[in-house]
């Protein structure tokens, strides 16, 4: 990139445009940080009503590989960046030789696939769950007993728990690997988790990277529920641990954008990466109301080029995930006027019509004076809306 994509100007005759390939609540609210700050957007979805295509400026309805869909992309954007993982990475290569796109075709296309994600864990000296991959049926003989009770994981294409199978024995495993329709797989053993935390860092072009504070994460049936920031959520050694794994692992792929990863935290007090997200990340919502810049703030200025500041806490917060099985248990009307009466909830909610179990529809962030006001009123949310109590 020559220099920072300024916003507000005249890029090649047109109003500066971000692009985003991918159309999903992650998209939508990366357009909505861009257009705040003057940018005009433009969303690649297949999908006529996606989240981010209906609050975008133009809204490039093809599917992610055609050539004239990439081709009004590039056409109208002056840098494009991408919002989940399974975007085809010859899709950004393609792309990427006509415009400045983060993250890079090659950082997406490593956490694209869990195989080579855990190579590159280990390349920077960051510990992996204990695990195997499995292709061949040979390589499914020769699994250690080990790696039992473990979880079988699509390498690739899985979120949300989807792709994944928890396996106690080897015919389990074997049944598991068949039902899975014998793709490329990593078997993961099962480990005691006494915690789940995630780190997000914004890194620049020119290697400038700064980082959120260590978020503490609670999943349920393998999908992301509460997220809690303050100081304590996790022991300071450990946070500083997560910080700096997370900063070394973007390092090592020379990353642009905005990265997250996905942390265990053991029995024992030890740390172990699980994942990484390209991108922002449903752990770091809470951004949006409690830190002076979002994460989504960060990722307009990294595809922009411009300066990178260190983002601050200004709010202990709690962020709880409104799946649809909010709507389903309040026959399709969630009581948001009462969760609104709250003191200091913010409701997002990300234009989905169709609330099924399961599918992300919106997020609540709670902030406050103290931990304890933002953990009283959040509880006081979940039984508002029924949901499980954390
Ligand atoms: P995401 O939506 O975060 O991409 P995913 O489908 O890729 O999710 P993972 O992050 O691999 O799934 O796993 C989802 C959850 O399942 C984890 O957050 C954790 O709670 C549990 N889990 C996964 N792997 C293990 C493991 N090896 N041992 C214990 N629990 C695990
Ligand atoms: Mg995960």
């Amino acid at each position: 990139m020559k220099g920072p994509i300024l916003p507000g100007t005249l890029v090649n005759g047109q109003p500066a445009t971000l692009g985003v390939m991918g159309g999903g609540q992650l998209g939508r609210m990366f357009v909505h940080a861009a257009q705040r700050m003057g940018y005009f957007t433009a969303v690649l979805d297949p999908d006529a009503s996606s989240p981010a295509g209906l609050v975008s400026h133009h809204h490039i309805q093809t599917a992610y590989l055609d050539e004239q869909g990439l081709a009004q992309l590039m056409q109208r954007c002056a840098a494009i960046t991408t919002e989940f993982e399974n975007v085809p990475a010859p899709a950004l290569v393609t792309l990427g030789a006509h415009r400045p796109v983060a993250p890079s075709a090659g950082a997406v296309a490593i956490a694209q696939d869990r195989a080579q994600e855990k190579a590159h864990f280990t390349r920077c000296g960051v510990p992996v769950a204990p695990n195997a991959v499995i292709e061949t049926a040979a390589q499914l003989a020769a699994v250690p007993d080990a790696l039992l009770p473990g979880i079988l994981k699509t390498a690739r294409m899985g979120y949300d728990g989807k792709g994944q199978m928890r396996v106690k024995t080897r015919a389990e495993l074997a049944a598991a690997w068949g039902e899975l329709k014998q793709v490329p797989c990593v078997l993961e053993k099962m480990l005691p988790l006494a915690a789940e935390c995630s780190v997000i860092v914004a890194r620049g072009a020119d290697g400038q990277m700064v980082n959120f504070p260590v978020q503490r994460n609670l999943h349920r049936a393998g999908i992301l529920a509460v997220t809690e920031v303050h100081e304590g959520n996790v022991s300071p050694a450990l946070a500083a641990q997560a910080v700096a794994a997370t900063r070394s692992i973007a390092d090592g792929l020379q990353y642009v954008g905005v990265l997250c990863v996905e942390f265990f935290v053991l029995a024992d007090g030890s740390l172990v990466v699980n994942e990484m997200a390209p991108r922002p990340h449903n752990s770091g919502h809470y951004t949006m109301d409690a830190c002076d810049h979002s994460q989504f703030d960060l990722q307009v200025r990294t595809l922009a080029g411009l300066p990178l500041v260190q983002p601050r806490l200004h709010s202990p917060a709690i962020m709880l995930n409104l799946l649809g099985d909010v709507w389903a248990a309040h026959g399709g009307m969630p009581p948001w006027d009462r969760v609104l009466a709250l003191p200091s909830t913010h409701l997002h909610l990300y234009g989905k019509l169709d609330a099924k179990p399961g599918r992300k529809m919106g997020h609540l962030n709670v902030t406050g004076k103290t931990v304890d006001e933002v953990r009283a009123t959040a509880l006081a949310a979940t039984r508002l809306l029924g949901i499980e109590p954390f």
